[in-house]
Formats: C-alpha cells, structure tokens, sequence
C-alpha cells in the first residue's frame, strides 16, 4: 500500500485513539510520519511502532494550544524531512465538567476552546506556509457530529469548539483553493475510545448514546483513521472545504431501527 508515498505528514494527538492509528497507517501507506502529542511516552511508543515495521517516524512532545509549540513542530518537521505535505490536526480534549451554559465555568470554556479551536488554527497558521513551500499538501482537522447536532446531555465548550473548526476550515479551504492545498474536516461520530468510554462511564450512558446510531455501535478509531487516509491521499483531490461525516449514520437519522 502506498497512497501516501513520498508524503511528509504530521499528526496530533498521535500517542491514542484516532491520531494513534491514523499516524500508523499513514506510514502503513508510505508517509513518513511526524507524531505530535502533549504525552511524551505514549506518543514515542507510536512512532517505536512505525519504525519497528520498517516505517520512518519521529516522535514531538507538544501543545497543540500554544503558538510557540506548534511553530516549533512545523519547523521540526522540515528540518528532519524537509517538507510538509499532510497534516491532521486531531488533538482534542472533552472535560468531564463541560455540562450547559449555566453549569460550565468559564475555566472549562477556554481551556477546550484552546485545545480544541485555537489547536487547529495554530496548526493550521504554521503548516500551511511550509506547505506552500512544499508545492501544496492537505489538511483535515478533527471536529465531530456534535458540531452539526444538539444533544440533550450538554458539552457546551466542546460543541461549540467543534463548530468552529467546522467553520474555520470551510474559510480557509477556499482561501488556499488555487494554492494547491485542500483543507477538510472529519466528523466522527460516537467511537469507543478512551475519551468518548471515560466521558459514557456507565452502560446506562453508553446505551442511550447508542439508541441514535442506526449502526447500533461505536465507532472505531481505526475507522477514522481510513477516513483521513483518503482525505490525505491525491483520490480526494477535488474535495475541499467538505464536512465530512464518518458517523454510523447518526446524523443521517430522525428516528433509528431502536426508535
Ligand atoms: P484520545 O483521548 O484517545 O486522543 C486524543 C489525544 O490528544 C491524546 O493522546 C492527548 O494526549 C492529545 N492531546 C490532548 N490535548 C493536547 C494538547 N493540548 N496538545 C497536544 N496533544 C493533546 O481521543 P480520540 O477519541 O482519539 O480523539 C481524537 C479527536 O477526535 C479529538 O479531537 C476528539 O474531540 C475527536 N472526536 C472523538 C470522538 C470520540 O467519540 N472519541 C468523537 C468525535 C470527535
């Protein structure tokens, strides 16, 4: 497999879930593989693993919400590979005391807006000079089904920082249109990770999240990771500025199998 041979991509959040296996299939593919995490062991570990199959890879410990990290990230990156062509903006965060307006301090409010909306601008602010430089590229930044649909049970900062990654990609996907770099969102649905399985840490919970999935189960994180593979491939080369959902169906559905 080989549909991003050549290609020099950096991926956030690389030490779990989505960012984890999409760092490895992204090598799996021919990508040579710049892992970025605030979690300096586990991100080491998933750049070991690439290199342990034969994949070429470096590990970046880093905060995804502060300007001088992500600078220094991209830098990195060209320095070592000498281009930038793929980045997946992933890192994200969901506080367990993210609740509706009234409950939610403020503290809660911009700490997920940091990570979660200015993360991705800030990647976004420093990958897409370097690929410029590197003859263009593409950019997927990780939102999520919450940022087209309400929920009864509230993360107010979480939501509302996943709309604005909704939004600011769709403006700079038509910025950058003629420059050769395609710029996109993925938008997971429910998935069985460690974030969404600590947030759900009841049965009850889990199974009145999964009424609304007409699938009637979690995603995977590795079926994530395949969603973003094509994003970054050149077979999405006309797709920019796009939402795309990769969701179980959830928010295709007014009334599920389960009702
Ligand atoms: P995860 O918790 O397994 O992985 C997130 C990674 O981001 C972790 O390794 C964490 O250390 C890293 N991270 C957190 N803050 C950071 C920071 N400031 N700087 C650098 N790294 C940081 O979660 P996941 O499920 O793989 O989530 C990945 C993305 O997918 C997130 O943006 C999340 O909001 C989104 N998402 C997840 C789900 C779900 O159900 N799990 C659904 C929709 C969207």
């Amino acid at each position: 497999m080989s549909r991003l041979a050549g290609k020099i991509a950096l991926v956030t959040g690389a030490a779990s879930g989505i960012g984890r296996e999409s760092a490895l299939l992204f090598a799996a593919n021919g990508a040579r593989v710049v892992c970025v995490d605030l979690s300096g062991d586990d991100n080491a570990a998933t750049a070991a693993d690439i290199k342990r199959t034969g994949g070429s890879a470096i590990a970046l410990t880093a905060d995804v919400s502060l300007a001088s990290d992500m600078e220094g990230v991209v830098a990195a990156t060209v320095e070592e590979f000498g281009a930038l062509h793929v980045a997946f903006n992933n890192a994200g965060i969901m506080h367990s005391e993210d609740s509706d307006a009234i409950e939610t301090q403020e503290g809660i409010w911009d700490l997920t807006m940091g990570v979660n909306a200015k993360g991705v601008f800030l990647g976004c602010k420093y990958e897409i000079p370097a690929m410029l430089e590197s003859g263009g590229g593409s950019i997927i930044n990780t939102a999520s089904f919450v940022a087209v649909m309400g929920a009864a049970t509230p993360q107010i900062a979480y939501t509302a920082s996943k709309g604005a990654v909704l939004a600011l990609t769709r403006e700079l996907a038509v910025v950058h249109a003629r420059q050769n770099i395609r710029i996109n969102s993925l938008c997971p649905g429910p998935l069985r990770t460690e974030l969404l399985m600590n947030f759900l840490d009841t049965d009850e919970k889990k199974k009145r999240r999964l009424v609304h999935v007409p699938m009637g189960r979690f995603g995977e994180a590795a079926e994530m990771a395949q969603a973003a593979l094509w994003l970054a491939s050149d077979e999405a080369s006309y797709v920019t500025g796009t939402d795309l959902m990769v969701d179980g169906g959830l928010s295709a559905a007014y009334v599920t199998p389960e009702g």
